[in-house]
């Protein structure tokens, strides 16, 4: 895990601590996991939702609305970070092995120069 994303995820695991929201560092029955997996997924969904309809303001005013996007891309973050927490993911380890799939699948898509 690298320095910076272990950082990240000791700052959120110490802030969900303090106010009983860490599940995912609690033993939980099969139907407790369900639970809190469809719990922290809805909420991500719904940060997601906040931040497309910033996309759409900021479409329909026709001005980029950059710090609201960066606020509501960091909240759907805080939830995603809190679903690998659950799913007990390595994501530096994950991600590695998925970008490596991807190079694979993607190759004939390299740019030749
Ligand atoms: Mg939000």
């Amino acid at each position: 895990m690298s320095d910076r994303l272990q950082a990240i995820i000791d700052r959120q695991r110490a802030f969900d601590a303090a106010r009983g929201w860490n599940a995912y560092d609690q033993e939980l029955s099969e139907e407790e996991f369900v639970k809190a997996l469809h719990y922290t997924t809805v909420n991500m969904l719904g940060e997601l939702g906040e931040f497309a309809n910033e996309v759409k303001k900021s479409h329909r005013e026709g001005s980029l609305r950059i710090s609201e996007l960066r606020e509501e891309l960091t909240d759907t973050f805080i939830y995603l970070l809190k679903l690998s927490l659950l799913l007990d993911m390595d994501l530096n380890a994950e991600h590695e092995k998925k970008v490596a799939k991807n190079e694979i699948r993607f190759a004939h898509h390299k740019k030749t120069k």
